[in-house]
């Protein structure tokens, strides 16, 4: 069973990403970056952010993450980075550079699939 948690952007999550509905869509349509689970057994654990800009603080906010899911032993084994971070965060080197050297679990770019090709076209 793999275990998800969806690494996202603290400006963006359910503030200008609506209730990061694309996120959980797209996990439970197993599209996009979720396709891979279409054919094994997969559950989203957690929805988390950066901890803010500059992204200084995510392998804190990964840590607390693990505290607050060990009473119910639950731990990720695999994180999501969202399109928030991927495709907008000025600083997703440093957030992607410090979350794979401290997760302890496969990171992969990617969530949802619904990316517009443009706004007014
Ligand atoms: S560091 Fe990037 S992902 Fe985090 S709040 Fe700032 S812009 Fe968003």
């Amino acid at each position: 069973m793999e275990k998800i948690l969806i690494l996202g952007c603290r400006q963006a999550m359910n503030a200008t990403c609506i209730a990061c509905s694309r996120c959980l869509v797209g996990f439970n349509r197993k599209e996009g970056a979720f396709e891979a689970y279409k054919d094994q057994d997969a559950e989203l654990i957690a929805l988390l952010d950066c901890g803010g800009c500059p992204g200084a603080t995510v392998v804190t906010r990964l840590a607390q993450a693990k505290l607050w899911n060990a009473p119910m032993n639950e731990k990720p084994t695999k994180i999501h980075v969202a399109p928030c971070i991927t495709m907008h965060c000025p600083h997703k080197d440093t957030i992607l550079q410090k979350t794979r050297a401290k997760a302890g679990c496969e990171v992969i770019e990617g969530t949802h699939p619904y990316l517009p090709d443009n706004i007014f076209g």
